[in-house]
This record gives structure tokens, C-alpha cells and sequence, in this order.
């Protein structure tokens, strides 16, 4: 075996998709699986499409050309607002693309009148997160402004929160994006077929009867790789916890003080550390570090085991509360929050392992 490695658990996955798209099936809302976190993973996207997805959002285009690549039927919706240096490429491989420019617009207009394409496009609105969006003031105008473009069609509008700015998707803001969609169409006397009103973060709101108003469209991720909702603080107890675990070997296992010894400096990313005197503690270094996961999101499975830090290679763990006899060599297991997902995906150096049923 090879460590450090990510073990998936693809049942546990599928499990995860097919239960959420039932929960907004039943609530007359189309589910748009977000894949950014995996990095185009074959096995996983392989599992959405045998779970039935009909719809998958990617924020990067090397992940949608190798979803593209599959036996797939169903739609492609680019993620992250276009960058004008993809928009030709892109074109070739996506049915949608949040935008929020004008210029990207009119250049994929452009690009797809050119191959005889319609693109549709769902023009994000800023509601409050301060990260991509149109500001609502200036929705009706850019709209207005688009649907004249050929190769172009208005599918939607979107929100996004929780991402940037923390805030939580809650009534009133809810509220405030269904109204604007109902003063878009009121004063350009059009329809809007989409309304995808957020992602993880609102789901948080099922069962209020809010989204089952107007809200036909969600992109998730989180919820469904990890059932987590890192916006709300809370864990979505009705999916699989651990689709994902990260394991990692023992290289050194030592009694050290657990002060530095010297006149300090920075750390290996610029930062100045505080250290805090514990003493003499049982210190472990594991295999794997910043460039394979982000510490800050890693959960060890043993009790007693606290996250010292780590530095592009290195691990750093203190053991001094944890029970096991632990030695050189032993493999630790970990949970994992998004960004040491992300990262771990990202990692050629982290071992991708895929469990079915039954293993462990
Ligand atoms: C990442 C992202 C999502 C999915 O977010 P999760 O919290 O993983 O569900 C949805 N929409 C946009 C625009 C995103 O960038």
C-alpha cells in the first residue's frame, strides 16, 4: 500500500447523490452536482453518471473536457465566471456558464454564433457575499442588454453565498432573490426558466417551504462529498459522514519540548508563529504535508491527538493525550473538511484509493 493515500468510498458517494437529489426532487428542484472539489476524478464523476446526475458544474475547463470525455448525456455548466482566454475553448465543451460581464458575454455570444452553439447563460446576482455577481440595481440592464446577443440565450439567474463574504443564505435574502427575478421579468416582460438560488449553505433551509416557492436549481458539492455544511458549522446528519478518509505513516515519534529553541523567524509560508510552553510532549511527523492537504481541515480519527501544524512535507502532530501505543511506521486516519479535499484531490502525490462495497 501507499501512503499517504485517500481512500473514496464510491457507494457511500452514490448513497450521498441519490438520497439529496431525491430531498429536491421532492421540492421541485433540479440538482447540479459540483465537482471542483474531486479535480475531474474519473471513478467519482463515473459514479455520478451510474447514480443517473443530469446536471454538473465544474469551475475549471481541464475538469469539464475530461468529464466531457465520458459516457455522459447530460448537461455542463461552467462554474467559475469565464476568463477571456478560455471562452473560445470552452464553447466546444459546455451548455452553460454563469457570467456576470458584459464583455464575457459578448465574446462567448461570439464564439458560439461562430460554431453554430447557443451557450445559455445564468447571470449571477450579488446578494450579499461580495464575491461574483452583478449588483441587483444593475441586474434588469445587463439583462437587457444580453438577450439581444446572438449565440446567447438568458437560461437563468443565481446567487452565491457563504463562499467569500460567510453569509448565510436565510429568508430574507432568499426572499430578495425571487423578487428580483419577479422584477426582471415583470420589466422586460420575459421569463426566467432558472433560478439556481445557492449551493450547500441552502440547503439548510429545506423544509421551511421558502425554496420550494420559486428556487428551481442548486449546485452542490460539499453536502454530498462530505456531508458537511462548513457555512452553517454543521454536519448534515442524514448523509454519509466519511466518503473520503486520508491516511498517513509515522516517520518520526519523539519526547521534544515543545518550545523552539533559537531567535524566531517566520515559518515556511512567511507567517510568525506564536508557540505555546507545554513542555515535554510526544510528538509524531506524518508523511504528508501542506502541498497534499490543508491541515486546518484535517480531523484525526484517534482520540487525544491535536494538529501541531504542518510544512510543505511534514505533519506535525502532539500525541501526549492519546492513548494508542503508537510507534514508527503506523498509519493514521483522518477526516477531511474541504480544502484538505481539494488539496488531496489535487496532489499527484497522494494515492487515490476507491473502495466499494464492503471494504474498509
Ligand atoms: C463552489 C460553488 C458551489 C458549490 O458549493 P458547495 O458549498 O460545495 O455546495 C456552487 N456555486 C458556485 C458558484 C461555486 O463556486
Amino acid at each position: 500500500m501507499k501512503y499517504p493515500r485517500i481512500d473514496i468510498d464510491l457507494s457511500k458517494l452514490k448513497s450521498n447523490f441519490t438520497k439529496l437529489n431525491t430531498k429536491c426532487l421532492e421540492k421541485k428542484i433540479n440538482l447540479t452536482v459540483v465537482t471542483k472539489g474531486i479535480a475531474g476524478d474519473q471513478k467519482i464523476i463515473e459514479t455520478f453518471i451510474n447514480s443517473g446526475v443530469k446536471s454538473i458544474a465544474d469551475s475549471r475547463l481541464d475538469n469539464i473536457k475530461k468529464i466531457r470525455k465520458l459516457n455522459y448525456q447530460g448537461e455542463i455548466i461552467l462554474l467559475r465566471i469565464p476568463k477571456k482566454t478560455e471562452i473560445n475553448e470552452a464553447v466546444d465543451y459546455i451548455d452553460y456558464s454563469l457570467v456576470t460581464e458584459l464583455e464575457s458575454c459578448k465574446l462567448l455570444a461570439k464564439a458560439a454564433n461562430k460554431k453554430n452553439k447557443k451557450i445559455g447563460v445564468i447571470v449571477m446576482v450579488d446578494i450579499g457575499d461580495r464575491r461574483e455577481g452583478v449588483m441587483p440595481q444593475d441586474l434588469t440592464d445587463f439583462i437587457q442588454k444580453i438577450i439581444k446577443l446572438p449565440g446567447l440565450y438568458l437560461e437563468g439567474i443565481g446567487t452565491n453565498l457563504g463562499c467569500y463574504g460567510c453569509v448565510i443564505p436565510d429568508q430574507a435574502n432568499t426572499k430578495r432573490i425571487i423578487a428580483l427575478k419577479n422584477k426582471v421579468e415583470k420589466e422586460l416582460a420575459i421569463k426566467i426558466n432558472r433560478l439556481s438560488g445557492g449551493n450547500t449553505a441552502t440547503t439548510n433551509l429545506f423544509g421551511t417551504g421558502l425554496l420550494e416557492a420559486e428556487i428551481n436549481n442548486l449546485r452542490i458539492g460539499e453536502a454530498i462529498l462530505l456531508a458537511n455544511d462548513v457555512t452553517n458549522q454543521r454536519q448534515i446528519d442524514y448523509l454519509e459522514q466519511d466518503v473520503f478518509t486520508i491516511k498517513a505513516e509515522i516517520v518520526e515519534l519523539k519526547e521534544k519540548p515543545s518550545l523552539p529553541k533559537g531567535s524566531q523567524g517566520c515559518n515556511f509560508s512567511g507567517d510568525q508563529i506564536k508557540f505555546k510552553d507545554k513542555g515535554i510532549v510526544k510528538r509524531a511527523i506524518l508523511a504528508i504535508g501542506s502541498q497534499d492537504i490543508d491541515h486546518s481541515s484535517l480531523y484525526p480519527e484517534l482520540k487525544g491527538i491535536e494538529i501541531l501544524g504542518s510544512s510543505s512535507d511534514h505533519l506535525l502532530l502532539d500525541l501526549s493525550n492519546c492513548k494508542e501505543n503508537l510507534k514508527y511506521g503506523d498509519v493514521l486516519k483522518f477526516k477531511v473538511g474541504y480544502s484538505a479535499l481539494l488539496r488531496a484531490m489535487t496532489s499527484p502525490y497522494v494515492a487515490k484509493n476507491y473502495l466499494t462495497a464492503n471494504e474498509n
